[in-house]
């Protein structure tokens, strides 16, 4: 059974980092090895921070000066 936490979504970079500075706070991604986990015990978390809606971190673009972003 997994344990009761909260749950944020949030829409920007700068509160997400707000939100996981949070004590016991994680990030959830796609949630293969994190909703495991919690369901297992096996990290004690008090918050979970989605990162599905972090525009910011969508897709690989090219820079100017020839270098490359890779988003999460
Ligand atoms: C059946 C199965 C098979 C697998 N096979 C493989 C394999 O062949 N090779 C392999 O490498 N892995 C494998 N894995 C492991 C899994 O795919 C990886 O751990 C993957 O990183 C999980 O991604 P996710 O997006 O689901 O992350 P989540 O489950 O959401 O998160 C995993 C952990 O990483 C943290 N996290 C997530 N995103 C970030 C981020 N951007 N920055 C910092 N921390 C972050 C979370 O807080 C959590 O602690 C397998 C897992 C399962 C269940």
């Amino acid at each position: 059974m997994l344990p009761a936490f909260s749950y944020a979504r949030p829409l920007h970079l700068k509160d997400a980092v707000r939100q996981l500075s949070a004590q016991r706070a994680v990030i959830h991604a796609g949630g293969t090895d994190l909703l495991g986990c919690l369901r297992d015990g096996i990290m004690p978390v008090d918050k979970v921070v989605s990162i599905s809606a972090l525009e910011e971190l969508y897709g690989i673009r090219e820079t100017n000066d020839g270098g490359a972003i890779i988003g999460a």
